[in-house]
């Protein structure tokens, strides 16, 4: 069976995943909606992938600035959507401290996904947050980012 026939989304907003193995039920158009919680548009990934248990997600432009913010962001960085969208991620969620560059320049520049990378984010309350980041590269045209991040334990 070809695996290239398989195509994985995950929603940035609830991060229900999803297979499409062959077309069979429409889910081959990334403007597809989530089926579970309704948010306008899911994103396509290169393999599989299982966020972590507290994960929040936010989506990302060609430019890096935040064009979405998921479930769990709020509780993770204290920070709303509103207060988000149209900034550059990394100065929205005061990110640094990486462990070996910004992950998502990486991910931009190399087209890759970026897995396990330490940071630190200021939360909105000014405390400085272990954070672990995850970034995926959009497989469409328009470059755009998915970067899912977590707390990171001591
Ligand atoms: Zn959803």
């Amino acid at each position: 069976m070809p695996t290239s026939d398989v195509a994985y989304f995950i929603c940035p907003n609830c991060q229900d995943r999803s297979i499409d193995a062959d077309g069979i039920d429409g889910l081959s158009h990334q403007q597809v909606g989530c089926r579970r919680c309704g948010f306008g548009f899911l994103f396509q990934m290169l393999d599989d992938y299982f966020p972590h248990a507290d994960a929040g997600m936010v989506a990302c432009d060609a430019a890096g600035r935040v064009i979405a913010a998921g479930r769990g962001v709020f509780d993770l960085t204290g920070y709303r959507e509103l207060d988000l969208i149209g900034r550059p991620v990394v100065e929205a969620l005061g990110l640094h401290s990486f462990d070996n560059g910004d992950p998502m320049e990486t991910a931009r520049e190399w087209g890759v996904r970026q897995l396990g990378r330490a940071a630190m984010l200021r939360h909105a309350a000014g405390l400085d947050k272990r954070v672990v980041v995850d970034v995926f590269p959009a497989l469409d045209d328009d470059g755009g980012l998915l970067v899912a991040l977590a707390s990171r334990p001591a």
